[in-house]
C-alpha cells in the first residue's frame, strides 16, 4: 500500500503504550517512524516495555528502539515533549502523510496535542492504560475528539500515579495494538474510525466502542483545520 510506504507515524512515548504500538505498525509494514522519548530504559517497566531488555537498561528508550526495529527505520529524538510545545511541534511536522500517535501517561499532553492536531489537520491517535482500564481515540476534524469525551485535563494531585494504580502488561499491551491499529486505518484515509472510543475493562473482559457527539462549545474544534488524508 503506497499510504502505508511514505507515511510517517510520530510516536511520542515509547514505554508501555509505545512498544506494543511500534512493534504493530513494524509488522504491518510501515517504513518509517519518529519516536519521542527522552527516558532511560529502567528494569522495572521491563515487563510492559516489551521492546527493551536487562541488556538495555539505561540506555535512551528511543534509541533502542530505533536499533530493535531497523525494518522501521526510526528517527529517535530524545527529548522530552511539554504540553506547550504541542502548537509548534505538531506545526513543524509534514502536512500531509503523518499519523501522530500520543502514547505518554501525561494527561495534560494529551489534550495539548488533541487541540494542536485539530487545527493543523494532523491526524492523531491518543491512547491510556491505567489500572484494569484502557481507552483509545482516533481524533480527526469534524469527529469527536479527546476534548469533546473529557473535557479538561485532572489537576495533577487528581493524576493517579502508575505505581499508585497499577499498569498491567496485558492492558497496555492491547491499548498500544489497538492504537496503531486505529493509526494504521487513518494511514489508510479510513477516517470512520475517528471519533470512536474504545473502551477496554480487562476485569470484566470487555471492550466496547462508544459513539460520543461533537460536544457543543468544544473550542478544540473551533480551530479545526480540514482533514488531511496520508498520501
Ligand atoms: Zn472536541
Amino acid at each position: 500500500m503506497q499510504a502505508l510506504a511514505s507515511a510517517s507515524f510520530v510516536v511520542i512515548g515509547a514505554g508501555g503504550l509505545g512498544c506494543p504500538a511500534l512493534l504493530a505498525l513494524a509488522a504491518a509494514g510501515a517504513r518509517h517512524a519518529i519516536v519521542i522519548d527522552h527516558d532511560r530504559v529502567e528494569a522495572h517497566n521491563l515487563q510492559r516495555q516489551v521492546l527493551y531488555d536487562v541488556g538495555d537498561v539505561g540506555a535512551r528508550k528511543a534509541e533502542v528502539a530505533a536499533r530493535r526495529l531497523p525494518a522501521l527505520h526510526v528517527e529517535p529524538r530524545v527529548q522530552a515533549l511539554a504540553p506547550a510545545d504541542a502548537p509548534a511541534f505538531v506545526a513543524a511536522l509534514p502536512s500531509t502523510g503523518v499519523v501522530v500517535l500520543e502514547c505518554t501517561d501525561q494527561p495534560a499532553l494529551k489534550f495539548a496535542l488533541n487541540d494542536a492536531c485539530l487545527a493543523r489537520g494532523v491526524p492523531l491517535v491518543v491512547g491510556a492504560a491505567l489500572g484494569l482500564r484502557g481507552q483509545a481515540l482516533a481524533v480527526v476534524a469534524g469527529r469527536a475528539c479527546y476534548r469533546c469525551v473529557y473535557e479538561a485535563p485532572p489537576p495533577d494531585d487528581e493524576v493517579p500515579r502508575c505505581d499508585q494504580a497499577g499498569v498491567l502488561g496485558s492492558g497496555v499491551g492491547q491499548v498500544g495494538m489497538l492504537m496503531a491499529h486505529l493509526a494504521l486505518r487513518l494511514c489508510a484515509g479510513d477516517h470512520d474510525v475517528a471519533g470512536q472510543l474504545w473502551a477496554l475493562d480487562l476485569l470484566d473482559a470487555r471492550v466496547r466502542c462508544l459513539a460520543p457527539a461533537v460536544r457543543a462549545g468544544c473550542p478544540a474544534h473551533g480551530r479545526a483545520a480540514p482533514r488531511t488524508t496520508p498520501d
